[in-house]
């Protein structure tokens, strides 16, 4: 082993794998340095999970890092665009004639100056807490792409992300990283590890007798965890006691009219013991079933799948996924990182496992050392900020389940009961009560979620802040209610410069994206 770090072995071809290995790669600069080498290694025989169609905006950030083309990655990965998550029943069970729903919106509300959430609190609740603050609910509502013709890649007025075809994803990013980034690619299924005096690991052995040994290695290995947690023996925390989901049944739908239009969000829909998502691609949805598998039986679980899509699922087969919770003790053990599903996984709610990639990568682009002397310190700092980040995950993710009123099951009851609440969670709650949310609540650089998602899912989910002599605190109530009406004018210009979303997508396949 030499004293710099010069080459890095990926393990895994999962968007886990690719991804990192793309974002090592740019910012290692590998294809310029012949310094530095990155070879990914995947088996041919263990399928990646092929789940995961839901994005946020950093993907847009992380793209264009990695020198994406965004109209090929559209045309590529049956790409469509979200703007935001609808939830729905997720505060009631509905009823014959009531239902709940809100947005939790990529555009961050908007702030004349000052926050519109206490006005929206004194104001009658003609409407919801996005409606008030943000006019890309009516974006949404319309099935409106988030882009103009004009707009150039990746850019645009209303914040977006995209939902994917996971399958796509990862070999799109498999040809870009070997064309583009410099990125070696092998194949082989690494049946043994053989480790140095000092524990870490030494060479990787294949099961068909090829060996590949690399100064540093990122596990991507996904579930198995083959490096960290088979070889290397790090922990698993398991945190089931407060995300109670631990299954999972996918389905794709094919659409039965191609001309249909495309929800510009991914739908997100509360049932008995667990949530369905619901993701409109190109060429089909994807959607699936989460739930607690303490709290209902499979049968029953496929059956609410079936029941939610209807008749289109008919003749198509369920595939079952297991989940474990939790995250490693450290995800930074000697020279090896684990980062995607080996590293950890809280749930498909909120779309945070590709998120927590794309900045478990970067983190560790900027904090490898160039030398080993540097590694203790690294390798430390890295898992403290990570497993800060893991935790603030686990909290927004709860948040969700927390606020919940619904009592027609026991896996509500059990989520809303305060001892599956991390304490950190309820602390916030407590001040929440009688103060209202503020960017200081949110002050570490490394928060996943900030003060404004918190804002929308607290609010669309009724959650009562009582301030004392609001009316006398908050006393522009004139300035609010205009800027509140130039938001719902505003919506309205927007809505007639912006194309439907399946027509948008279907013009960016035909024309590509303005580049001038
Ligand atoms: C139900 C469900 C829904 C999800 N939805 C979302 C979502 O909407 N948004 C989101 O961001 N994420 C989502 N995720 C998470 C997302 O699917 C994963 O984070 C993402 O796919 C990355 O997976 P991975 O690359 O870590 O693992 P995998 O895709 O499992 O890849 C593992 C790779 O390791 C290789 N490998 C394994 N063992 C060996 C070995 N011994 N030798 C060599 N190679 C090996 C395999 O060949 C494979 O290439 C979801 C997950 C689940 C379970």
């Amino acid at each position: 082993m030499s004293t710099t770090i010069k080459n890095i072995v990926v393990v895994g071809g999962g968007t886990a794998g690719w991804l990192s290995a793309c974002i090592l790669a740019k910012q290692l600069n590998c294809s310029a340095s012949p310094d530095v080498s990155i070879t990914l290694i995947e088996s041919a025989d263990i399928p990646p999970i092929g789940v995961g169609e839901g994005t946020v905006p950093t993907m847009r950030e992380t793209l264009q890092l990695i020198g994406v083309d965004e109209a090929d990655f559209i045309k590529s990965c049956d790409v469509t665009f979200k703007q935001s998550i609808q939830f729905n029943d997720w505060l009631h069970a509905p009823t014959t004639n009531q239902r709940h729903s809100y947005h939790h919106l990529f555009n961050y509300p908007h702030t004349p100056g000052f926050d519109l959430t206490p006005y929206w609190l004194m104001a009658e609740k003609k409407h919801s807490y996005s409606e008030y603050v943000s006019f890309q609910t009516a974006i949404c509502e319309l099935n409106l792409g988030p882009k103009r013709m004009t707009d150039r890649p990746y850019q645009s007025s209303l914040a977006y992300a995209y939902h994917l075809d996971a399958g796509k994803f990862a070999s799109f990013l498999a040809e870009h990283g070997q064309k583009s980034l410099g990125i070696k690619h092998v194949f082989g299924t690494i049946a043994d590890v053989s480790l140095a005096d000092d524990g870490s690991i030494h060479t990787l052995f294949c099961q068909d007798g090829r060996q590949l040994s690399a100064d540093f290695y990122v596990d991507c290995s996904g579930f198995s965890a083959r490096l960290i947690s088979e070889t290397l023996k790090v922990k698993f925390v398991d945190k089931g006691d407060q995300l109670l989901v631990d299954r999972a049944l996918a389905l794709q739908v094919p659409y039965s009219d191609s001309d249909k239009e495309i929800p510009p969000f991914t739908i997100s829909t509360a049932h008995e013991a667990g949530w369905t998502w619901d993701i409109g691609l190109t060429q089909r949805r994807g959607v699936g079933y989460v739930y607690s598998s303490s709290h209902t039986s499979d049968e029953r679980a496929e059956q609410i799948l079936r029941q939610y899509i209807g008749e289109e699922c008919a003749g198509l087969s369920v595939r079952k996924i297991q989940m474990k919770i939790g995250y490693r003790e450290k995800f930074w053990h000697k020279n090896c990182v684990a980062i995607g599903l080996a590293a950890g996984f809280v749930e498909p709610l909120e779309a945070t496992a590709l998120l927590t990639v794309e900045a478990t990568a970067k983190l560790l682009a900027e904090k490898l050392p160039t030398n080993f002397d540097g590694m203790a310190y690294a390798e430390k700092s890295f898992n403290s900020i990570s497993r800060y980040a893991w935790d603030r995950v686990i909290d927004f993710i709860k948040l969700h389940y927390y606020l919940s009123k619904r009592t027609d099951h026991k896996f509500w009851l059990d989520n809303t009961d305060p001892s599956t609440a991390p304490d950190s969670l309820l602390e916030k709650l407590a001040y929440w009560q009688y103060n209202l949310p503020s960017a200081s609540d949110f002050a570490s650089k490394y928060e996943v979620f900030q003060l404004e998602n918190y804002q929308y899912v607290l609010y669309g989910m009724d959650f009562k802040t009582q301030i004392n002599d609001i009316t006398s605190r908050f006393p522009y109530a004139n300035q609010a209610d205009i800027a509140a009406n130039q938001l719902s004018q505003h919506a309205k210009k927007m809505s007639k410069q912006l194309q439907s979303h399946r027509k948008l997508i279907n013009n960016i396949k035909q024309y590509g994206i303005n580049k001038i």
